[in-house]
């Protein structure tokens, strides 16, 4: 339902795959600030309304407006310059590339005062390489992550968690104010989804605002204010993590596959 500073709204969204509908007139908004969780069975649409938002498909129908802007069928690489990124349910680092050089191919905004650099106050030097500055921020990156250790290792040496945390690092490094993230926990160790989601807290308190797929409840649960639910391309219900727990239709969608 309508929220009281919408970041991101994406209505009556559909995508069609040959005879496949895969979403099917979904209607949603995420408040600004906010850590939101978007679940639902397996085939939902969850990840295809992820794509769809991003630009990685062309709606068949519908609107996607972020932060005012209408964006529907912009590339990737446009939506992320207007400040909205998603990570994927696999993450797509270059296995052969080290961590620092994956990082270092990130598509870039301009670097100028990002809400990083805002809410980051680093002693500010005369940096008149562009590509010494963007290698500044990778590493200050990864050091909040505490993967800086591991700058020099191939991304195919990393373990699964390792790899999502420099998903996040590298999305991060895009100048973002919304982040999509898809099943950040997946594969990754209990301490290190606990740092991760540690994280996503210290990013919302600065200021990201989060939509997050994850299956796993306790997580949407105990970490987001606002759960949407998907079942079959639509949404099914919404509201604060109690009302989705105890209601009927969501647990019908669940059990009933
Ligand atoms: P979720 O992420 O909620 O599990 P998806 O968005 O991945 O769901 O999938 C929704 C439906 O669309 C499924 O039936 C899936 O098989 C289908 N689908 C997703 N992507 C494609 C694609 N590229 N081509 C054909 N069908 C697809
Ligand atoms: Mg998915």
């Amino acid at each position: 339902g309508p929220v009281d500073d919408p970041i991101l709204r994406v209505e009556n969204l559909v995508k069609h795959f040959g005879g496949i509908t895969a979403v099917d007139g979904a209607n949603f908004q995420v408040e600004r600030g906010s850590i939101t969780g978007l679940i639902g069975p397996n085939g939902a649409g969850k990840s295809t309304t992820f794509n769809c938002i991003t630009g990685v498909y062309d709606p068949n129908d519908g609107a996607v407006v972020f932060d005012g802007t209408d964006i529907t069928g912009r590339d990737p690489h446009w939506v992320a310059n207007q400040g909205l990124v998603r990570t994927f349910q696999i993450a797509r680092e270059l296995p052969e590339m080290t961590v620092l050089e994956n990082m270092m191919l990130a598509p870039k905004n301009q670097l100028g005062e990002s809400l990083w650099r805002s809410v980051v106050p680093i002693a500010r030097r005369e940096v008149v390489d562009q590509e010494e500055q963007l290698r500044e921020r990778a590493w200050e990156m990864l050091e909040f992550f505490e993967i800086d250790h591991l700058a020099g290792e191939y991304a195919g040496n990393l373990s699964g968690g390792q790899r999502k945390l420099l998903e996040l690092a590298r999305a991060l490094l895009t100048d973002p104010e919304m982040l999509l993230l898809d099943e950040p926990m997946a594969g990754v160790n209990p301490s290190l989804e606990k740092k991760l989601l540690s994280h996503v807290h210290e990013l919302q308190e600065r200021g990201y605002t989060f939509l997050l797929v994850e299956h796993d409840m306790d997580v949407i649960m105990n970490h987001c204010e606002h759960v949407i639910v998907m079942h079959q391309g639509t949404v099914l219900a919404e509201g604060d993590p109690a009302d989705i727990k105890s209601n009927e239709e969501v647990i019908e969608a669940y059990l009933g596959g």
